[in-house]
């Protein structure tokens, strides 16, 4: 039966189409009832759905016929952003074969490249599609030259549009014949990949495994190569995409295998299960580990929820293996977590999700890159956040991430992009044609200028023409100094930061008028300050005000008035006092936007 498996994945710019072709084929496929179809099917998250976008990897099994054969077809959905590509990297070691989808109206976007280069590494066969051609701005005939540009080999594209299901029949024919079936390996020991985990009240962690070699069935006892646990499988079964229970996952399958454990980390992704009794003697090649990069601190707004949040990090660690937290505690904030993300758009989802699905009012300071400190002892460190920093006569040398990036767009904006990325520190490398008026930009530059709101800058100049995507080439060397703001004369430790030496003046001014504009005006005029090393480079000072906000509605109208105090007593409650000033939550990330 493994002859009649075929394992793949969409990859895709974000945007592409990658969900709505999913939605084609399980509707194609009848996996779907029709009543119960609805857009972008496999994104189950409301998160997802209220803004469009993938961000967990959903696997999906499928069946077909063609040409009087009956085959299964498991897919897996991947999100298409670049702070999820370790998703995608994790989806792509479970399959033969890639869909690599291309909107006709957009061309090749940084995502399509990054993607195709994961899939190349892994040996994947890819199908090339071009999508959306049903929209009158399609430019099927140079979206169809920049896809041989960049696959560099001859092959059929295909042109479809998912969202009226044109030539998607072709495209499962193309899956069939060109990517190639799964390896019998029934007769070896057991051995299975695991891509993702979910935790299940009930079954504890669910492990999402393709498996390569053997075969296993509920009631087994199995091993985790990597981590060493054991544990008896309480169930295994497939995604149809609800979990359905089977007998038994044979190599080439991809299913699910429920494990029992109360504790994901026992049951990474990337590791490899086998049996207990006849344990295979090497785990597979594991892949790309995450690594956090950006890291940021959350403390509850309230100080009684803190085992709320402490409990619902760990929850959501559960599904997101790329989120890491440690307990940490500062005079001003309380008891909190630092996190490391992936980049700031995981950040940004990990703190929504904590406010929706765990109702906790959160602050979050100010994100921070990872940096590495050698002391002149020889010692050396990794800090996460600006306080961490040994004093500066201790200090031989500071380490600092940096990334290649790559950035797609029209030929006419090289100009703009090009003072972007002079102000960002950026290091220009290459630039390459694709089809005639489109090219690939590469450059280096700094994580901390890129982790912020570069990405938006770069579409504001680009009129949003531009996509970018970006990984680590390594650490290096930087002039870096702590900017430390004082609020009437205190140390506030949560706005420190690291800053390039060369822009630690500009920094400073910037930092306190954009503070002085945030901060709520206090009883007191507050004299705010920028300094290094206890030097002041700048000052401002937000005048004393206090207004009584229901003063304008005279009168007797008690409830409004009421109304109006419970809403200004609900805004101070997002605010966190430090020292002797109270700081409203967005103030941690505006004052690092340029
Ligand atoms: P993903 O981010 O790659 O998963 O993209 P989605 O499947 O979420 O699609 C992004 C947007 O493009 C949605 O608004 C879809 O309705 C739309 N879309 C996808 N495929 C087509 C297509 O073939 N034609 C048209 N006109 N719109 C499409
Ligand atoms: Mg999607």
């Amino acid at each position: 039966m493994n002859q009649n498996i075929r394992n793949f994945c969409i990859i895709a710019h974000i945007d592409h189409g990658k969900s709505t072709l999913a939605d084609r084929l399980l509707e194609l496929t009848g996996t779907v009832e029709k009543r119960k179809m609805r857009e972008q099917y496999l994104d189950s998250m409301d998160l997802e759905r209220e803004r469009g976008i993938t961000i967990k990897l959903q696997p999906v099994r499928m069946e077909y016929e063609f040409k009087g054969v009956k085959y299964i077809l498991n897919l897996i959905d991947t999100p298409g952003h670049v702070d999820f590509s370790y998703e995608v990297s994790r989806s792509l070691a479970a399959v033969e074969g890639a869909i690599l989808l291309v909107d006709a109206t957009k061309g090749v976007q940084a995502q399509t490249l990054s993607s195709l280069y994961l899939a190349r590494e892994q040996k994947l066969e890819i199908i090339p599609a071009i999508n959306k051609i049903d929209l009158p701005g399609a430019r099927v005939a140079e979206v169809e030259k920049e896809i041989r540009g960049i696959l560099k080999e001859d092959k059929k594209i295909y042109h479809i549009s998912a969202k009226e299901g044109l030539g998607v029949e072709e495209l499962i024919g193309a899956v069939i014949n060109q990517i190639s079936a799964p390896k019998k390996e029934e007769e070896k020991p057991l051995r299975a990949l695991i891509f993702d985990s979910v935790y299940d009240s009930y079954k504890g962690v669910l492990a999402y495994a393709r498996i390569m070699e053997g075969r296993i069935k509920a009631g087994e006892k199995i091993f985790l190569i990597s981590s060493k646990a054991q544990a008896e499988t309480i169930e295994v079964g497939i995604f149809k995409p609800d979990l359905m229970p089977v007998s038994a996952l044979s190599a080439g399958e991809i299913g699910y295998i429920a494990t029992g454990f109360k504790d994901v980390s026992l049951c990474r992704v990337g590791d490899t299960i086998t049996h207990f009794f006849s344990q295979a003697k090497e785990g597979l090649a594991g892949y790309k580990e995450p690594k956090p990069m950006v890291f940021a601190s959350f403390y509850p707004a309230e100080d009684a929820d803190y085992d709320h949040l402490k409990d619902s990090l760990s929850k959501l660690k559960l599904n997101d293996s790329s989120l890491i937290s440690e307990p940490e505690s500062s005079e001003a904030l309380g008891r909190g977590f630092r996190c490391g993300f992936l980049g700031m758009l995981h950040l940004e989802i990990v703190s929504e999700r904590l406010r929706r699905e765990y109702n906790l009012d959160l602050v979050v300071t100010t994100p921070s890159v990872v940096y590495k400190i050698i002391e002149k002892s020889g010692l050396e460190k990794t800090i996460y956040s600006p306080q961490e920093l040994p004093d500066l006569s201790k200090i031989q040398e500071i380490k600092e991430p940096w990334m290649n990036l790559e950035i797609v767009c029209p030929n006419v904006y090289l100009g703009q992009i090009m003072k972007l990325l002079q102000s960002s520190d950026g290091i220009y490398k290459t630039t390459e044609y694709l089809g005639e008026e489109r090219v690939i930009v590469k450059y280096e530059a700094p994580l901390r200028e890129i982790i912020v709101d570069f990405y938006d800058r770069l579409k504001s100049i680009t009129s949003g023409y531009a996509s970018m995507s970006y990984d680590l080439v390594g650490w290096r060397k930087g002039e870096l100094v702590k900017l430390d703001i004082l609020a009437a004369g205190d140390e506030v430790a949560a706005l420190s930061r690291i800053v390039p030496r060369h822009k630690v003046l500009g920094e400073g001014r910037s930092m306190v008028e954009k503070l002085k504009k945030i901060l709520p005006h206090q009883l007191f005029a507050v004299a705010l300050q920028a300094a290094i090393g206890g030097k002041i480079i700048a000052r401002e000072t937000i005048p004393a005000m206090r207004k009584d906000v229901t003063g304008y509605l005279y009168g007797g109208d008690y409830s409004r008035k009421k109304k109006l105090l419970e809403k200004q007593k609900k805004g101070k409650k997002k605010m966190k006092a430090i020292g002797k000033l109270k700081i409203p939550q967005k103030a941690f990330l505006e004052i690092l936007k340029k």
